[in-house]
């Protein structure tokens, strides 16, 4: 059994208290590591570390930070292949999903920022006659980072990097779902040189750990990743308090396919934006609106090709959609299919558990899955199911796509296929989402500011967006 620990002061190290929690392989139903379960004392020790580390960081020359983090980001784009193993046998998807995305992305996140930093000039506001302002931008301190089991050391990794390379010290705590990597990280940062102190990664729960950071007086900022309710029960508590806050939280997000489309890059990308990562990517579209004159057409040639995608376990090279991450999210997301069945929905394709043979017999698997026949105020075209379930339904017209689209409490991303640009820009403008992808899905600039709008999510991460959150800006008037 492999027993992960926390990063703490340069060390790694069980939970003071000795407790720890069972961490499942999905692809076979069986726990196969254990994590320590922290509680509040583990959170003391690591915010000691960080403060004694904090001047030796934030005073650091960013030339130093910078080679220290490109350091760490070597070392695991070394052992890429290892990392992806790991990532899809803690999170059940597809290896080839996380050998060509979450571990080259981790890896740019960590060599973005790193670099970043490097670039990231303050500003300055002339006073004809008068003076100059300039803007200081210093670190906060000590920064609490929070984030989910879809993309583990991905979304992680966007987190940290920049609060490091911005100067602060970190105190992340990963999901207990999927701690691998990030355990993972804590070894290559100890091998890269890391300060001690510098950067603390503590494992457990979000009831446990994850409270203790959001409480703890001396972490000055949160970024949390995660869904709407664990978001807002972090901003009950760290708002109060004055914490600096960034929350990315979930998504109900629209595809809009019109009839002027290009139908075969359209039905391509529908199906990655669907049920790429089981369907539990934030960012993916999980209500499809397609304008009426290729309803018809689009819906069997997406149920066709839905019904063809290979269930498998994670390391099958012909697996395009791997195990989903816990029995508990497989039960969930069960359950809204059973509900959509219930509020009238037919199901057009997929709509059960999967039992694959021999040792993945008691794996998380379950079936792509497209809904038709809801309409847009029921609970299935509301709610966040965040699996591989889609709804999908005809519009008239433009107007009514975009109310359709922006009806839910949710505004993070949506997709729109057109030919007609003045009407791409007319769609994206209307939308009410952070992101607005046309023609496209998934196409990740890291310098664009990335968040969502409504209860998806407060404030931006991405570029020089981040950098400002991870610092305090002070503003100095110097009179001529
Ligand atoms: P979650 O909210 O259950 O957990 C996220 C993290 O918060 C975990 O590390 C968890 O341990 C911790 N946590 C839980 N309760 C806590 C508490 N009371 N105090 C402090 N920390 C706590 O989310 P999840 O199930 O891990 O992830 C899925 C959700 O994340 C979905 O809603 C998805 O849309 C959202 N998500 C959003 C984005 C985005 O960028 N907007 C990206 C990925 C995932």
């Amino acid at each position: 059994m492999i027993q992960i620990k926390n990063y703490i002061n340069g060390e790694l190290k069980l939970a003071k208290d000795g407790t720890h929690i069972d961490n499942y392989d999905p692809s076979r139903g069986v726990v196969y590591s254990q994590i320590p379960d922290s509680k509040k004392e583990d959170v003391e020790e690591a915010v000691a570390a960080a403060e004694s580390a904090f001047p030796i960081w934030s005073n650091m020359p960013k030339e130093k930070r910078s080679e220290i983090m490109i350091n760490v980001a070597n070392k695991i784009q070394e052992r890429l292949d290892e990392f992806a193993a790991a990532e899809s046998l803690d999170n059940g998807k597809p290896v080839s999903l996380a050998t060509h995305v979450d571990i080259p992305r981790a890896v740019s996140n960590l060599k973005f920022f790193a670099t970043a930093i490097l670039h990231y000039a303050s500003e300055s506001h002339y006073m004809e006659g008068m003076g100059v302002n300039y803007t200081l931008r210093r670190p906060i301190g000590i920064v609490g980072c929070i984030s989910p089991w879809n993309l583990p050391l991905y979304l992680f990794t966007w987190k940290v990097a920049p609060a490091l390379a911005a100067g602060n010290c970190v105190i992340a705590k990963p999901s207990e779902v999927t701690p691998m990597t990030a355990y993972m990280l804590s070894e290559i940062c100890i091998e890269a040189g890391m300060p001690k102190g510098v950067f603390n990664i503590l494992h457990g729960l979000g009831q446990h750990v994850g409270d203790a950071i959001t409480r703890h007086p001396k972490i000055k900022a949160i970024s949390f990743t995660g869904g709407t309710n664990t978001g807002e029960t972090i901003a009950k508590i760290a708002a109060p308090m004055f914490k600096k806050l960034s929350l990315e939280l979930g998504g109900k997000n629209p595809n809009i396919i019109f009839a002027d489309c290009d139908f075969d890059k359209a039905l391509k990308t529908t199906m990655l934006s669907s049920f790429a990562n089981q369907g539990q990517i934030c960012l993916c579209g999980s209500r499809i609106y397609i304008e009426r004159p290729i309803y018809e057409k689009f819906k069997e040639a997406f149920v066709a090709k839905t019904a063809k995608a290979v269930v498998s376990y994670p390391t099958d090279e012909k697996a395009k959609l791997g195990a989903v991450v816990s029995k508990p999210h497989m039960e969930k997301v069960l359950g809204c299919i059973a509900l959509a069945k219930e509020e009238g929905g037919t199901i057009l394709t997929g709509g059960e558990r999967v039992i694959l043979e021999g040792e993945y017999a008691e794996g998380y698997y379950i079936r792509p899955t497209i809904i038709e026949g809801l309409g847009p105020n029921c609970r299935t075209n509301q709610e966040e199911i965040f699996g591989p379930v889609v709804t999908i339904a005809p519009f008239d017209t433009e107007e009514e796509a975009l109310e359709l689209a922006n009806s839910t409490q949710y505004g993070l991303a949506s997709t729109v296929h057109t030919n007609d640009l003045s009407r791409a820009h007319r769609v994206a403008e209307n939308l009410h989402a952070g992101i607005v992808w046309v023609n496209s899905w998934l196409v990740r600039d890291l310098r664009t500011p990335f968040g969502g709008v409504k209860n998806s999510g407060v404030g931006r991460e991405g570029g020089f967006e981040a950098l400002h959150f991870f610092t305090e800006p002070k503003n100095v008037f110097i009179k001529s």
